[in-house]
């Protein structure tokens, strides 16, 4: 989370603000387990952050909560948006009155697999919490971002990091040195939920080497990562929307170290050699028509 902290007028009194970026993320390997007795399933999953990213401008102005959302995106702004949800709990646990306007720029793109609502979510609570002076320590910051949602956790700080459980457990890893990435989404919307019933049952079919990836991670071995991509997901989206499949192929054909799609998709990416392979894939991927196509790079946080 950056944050800026800055002082409006508004009928000539100053005006508390915080200028702040959710960063989404990738999903550099994505295996999925038990189903648990919550709902949720186990999840083993390495998650990057990257440079792509939301803005949102905590406000102290207007009355109660209220969430505009710019850029005609067509998140909900009632209390369906995280960022009002968050802002709700957090009213309701600590007694807060004051007035808050959430301003929320949305850049990345929504139900693709790249943690937007998530990240939104866990930036508002550490706005918030520094905005009203909650006490929070880090155990209680990361029990609330689990109940707001199960990818919430990881964003608290992003960068790399290995989730377990349903999303909660995060074990850090040194981010990735900056590495080109092309986002390449097909114009259609995946729910998280269906996706999870679209998986077959049992635990055939190749599964990812968290281990492995690990391991090149440590060891900033780019060229490995992307040859350890791998997302269990990723078949049976495709199975739905072949263009999943044809956007990998053609990311592969360009100079690139490996690619996969993020989350429960649609996104594709790739992690890519340098900015010019970055810039020809991403024309090459433009032509393939109804695909909307970004070029960002890895990016961690120095908090
Ligand atoms: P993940 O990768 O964690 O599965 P995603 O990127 O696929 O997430 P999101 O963009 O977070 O999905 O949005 C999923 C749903 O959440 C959408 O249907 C959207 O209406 C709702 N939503 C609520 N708040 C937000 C928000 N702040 N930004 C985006 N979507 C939001």
């Amino acid at each position: 989370m950056s944050v800026e902290v800055g002082k409006r007028q508004e009928g000539g009194k100053p005006v508390k603000e915080l200028h702040l970026n959710a960063y989404a993320k990738v999903n550099l390997t994505l295996d999925v387990g038990q189903e648990r007795p919550d709902g949720y399933h186990e999840i083993e999953s390495i998650m990057h952050t990257i440079a792509l990213h939301d803005s949102i401008t905590l406000r102290e102005a207007g009355s109660g909560t209220e969430v505009v959302v710019q850029d005609g995106s067509s998140v909900p702004t009632d209390h369906r948006n995280l960022v009002a949800r968050t802002a709700e709990m957090l009213r309701e646990m600590f007694g807060v009155t004051r007035p808050l306007q959430i301003e929320l720029t949305k850049r990345i793109p929504v139900a693709a697999g790249l943690g937007g609502g998530s990240s939104d979510a866990a930036v508002t609570l550490l706005g918030l919490a520094q905005m009203w002076k909650l006490r929070l320590d880090g155990r209680e910051m990361l029990a609330l971002a689990t109940k707001l949602g199960a990818d919430v956790p990881f964003f608290l700080e992003g960068g790399g990091a290995v989730a377990r459980g349903k999303g909660e457990r995060i074990t850090y890893l040194p981010p990735l040195p900056t590495t080109w990435i092309v986002l390449a989404r097909p114009r259609t919307e995946v729910s998280t939920a269906w996706a999870y019933r679209q998986l077959p049952a049992g635990e055939a079919g190749p599964r990812p080497n968290t281990a492995a990836m690990v391991e090149a991670m440590k060891r900033e071995d780019v060229r490995e990562v992307g040859r350890l991509l791998h997302n269990v997901f990723e078949d049976t989206i495709a199975s739905h929307h072949p263009l999943v499949r044809d956007l990998k192929t053609r990311i592969l054909k360009g100079e690139a170290y490996g690619a996969s799609m993020s989350g429960t998709g649609p996104t594709v990416f790739g992690l890519m050699a340098n900015e010019a392979a970055a810039r020809k894939t991403a024309d090459d991927l433009r032509a393939l028509g109804d695909v909307d196509v970004h070029i960002t790079r890895t990016f961690a946080e120095s908090r």
